[in-house]
């Protein structure tokens, strides 16, 4: 399985985290995924986390830069976070997908898993 480019302390990732009080963030800008308060290896652990971001990376790609960041932003003063449709796609594809990034490991259990954000993140 090809991953797309993985920035670890991203700056845009930190800004992320700081604004929405995360402890740990990965955001897709375009075509790679950007960390913050987490390193590369952590995050490849969670295979339901990569195939949460990984859904992104499809978003971005269909609908452009623009067209994903104006929806995305648009859909979170629409209806909070948690109810953004993309984030609601991205979290039926980490349960669908995650097999698909465990690389031979049996999948983690919901106390190791990356924690999904309710409010924000
Ligand atoms: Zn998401």
């Amino acid at each position: 399985m090809d991953l797309p480019r993985i920035v670890e302390n991203s700056p845009f990732a930190r800004l992320a985290r700081l604004k929405l009080g995360a402890r740990t963030v990965a955001m897709v800008l375009g075509r790679s995924i950007h960390l913050s308060g987490v390193t590369r290896e952590e995050f490849l652990r969670d295979p339901f986390w990569v195939a949460h971001e990984m859904e992104h990376i499809r978003q971005f790609a269909q609908h452009g830069r623009l067209g994903f960041l104006v929806r995305y932003l648009r859909d979170w003063v629409r209806h909070g976070y948690y109810h953004i449709p993309f984030e609601v796609e991205a979290r039926a594809a980490a349960e669908r997908d995650a097999h698909l990034y465990a690389a031979g490991r049996p999948l983690p259990a919901p106390a190791q898993r990356h924690p999904t954000p309710k409010a924000n993140g």
